[in-house]
């Protein structure tokens, strides 16, 4: 290996890019394999992979008949991959065995049967959907129902921060990225502040993590879920803990804005971000 080269490695090595939330083909709406996934990281200087495919919990009931699939199966084939992959990438690229909590709270007894498929590395919790209505992705919005909506969106994300199971809370305004790109209507966070405080403090005092989701970058509403001024103010409160994911669902999209996020952490006041291996945080110091 040349000087050169030897540099060029040691730069990637010390950034230490990690992604804490990408979807494999075992995801409904995913596209590569995991195997795929793992051959874009490597090429794109990732050195840690959270594979977090989806499991919508409350629709386990529905089986082979749910919109999304079968996803016990789903997470138990994801779960398989990784682990069979693991091994493979040791030494070359660090996979860990994620999911994608979708609302934990609506069916307890689903949510536990989720969470007994194996022993995951990192759970991130979403809320996609509000009990008893669709996904905030397929909803149409009408400018005066999206302040009702999105107050009990987040009393309902609060709920989740205070009793769910999970390592860290996924896109905390979720369905920002909808409403902003289906209606051009940028919602006011100041309305929010209240319960979005209280959401973080419940975060903090359990000890847990918030995501900066990369995916807005390139969505019209042009920034992280959340954006700067919730991670600064989870910061202020006392948060120590925040992941970097791309959420994405395919390896082209593999590791898409980590920087950005990476460095917005470090601009909020964050001296690293966190990976968690079986649950337990590690921090990755923020170089640059
Ligand atoms: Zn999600
Ligand atoms: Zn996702």
């Amino acid at each position: 290996m040349t000087t050169r080269c030897v540099i060029l490695k040691m730069v990637i090595l010390m950034k230490n890019i990690c992604d804490s939330h990408v979807h494999s083909n075992n995801s409904f709406d995913g596209e590569s394999t995991v195997r795929e996934i793992c051959e874009a990281a490597i090429q794109k200087g990732i050195s840690c992979v959270t594979i977090t495919d989806h499991m919508e919990a409350p629709e386990i009931g529905l089986g082979d008949k749910s919109i999304f699939g079968n996803a016990m199966k789903q997470v138990t084939q994801s779960v398989t991959d990784v682990e069979e992959l693991a091994q493979e990438y040791k030494g070359r690229l660090k996979l860990l065995k994620g999911m994608e909590l979708g609302e934990p709270m609506h069916k307890p007894k689903y949510t536990k049967m989720a969470l007994a498929i194996t022993d995951f590395d990192f759970i991130l919790a979403s809320v996609h959907n509000l009990l008893g209505e669709e996904d905030f992705y397929y909803m149409e919005y009408e400018e005066a129902g999206i302040k009702p909506l999105l107050t009990r969106y987040f009393d309902e994300i609060l709920d989740t921060a205070a009793n769910a199971e999970y390592d860290s809370l996924a896109h905390l305004n979720y369905p920002f990225r909808y409403i902003v790109e289906k209606t051009g209507i940028r919602p006011n966070m100041e309305d929010y502040a209240e319960v979005i405080d209280e959401i973080l403090l419940t975060v903090i005092k359990r000890h847990k993590a918030i995501e900066i989701n990369t995916s807005g970058l390139f969505k019209p509403i042009g920034e992280t879920l959340p954006s700067l001024d919730i991670v600064r103010r989870f910061r202020e409160l006392g948060g120590d803990f925040v992941t970097v994911g791309s959420d994405a669902h395919n390896c082209e999209k593999l590791g898409n804005g980590l920087e950005k996020g990476i460095d917005l952490a470090r601009i909020c006041g964050f001296k690293s971000y966190t990976v968690y291996e079986k649950h337990s945080p590690k921090q990755i110091a923020i170089w640059y």
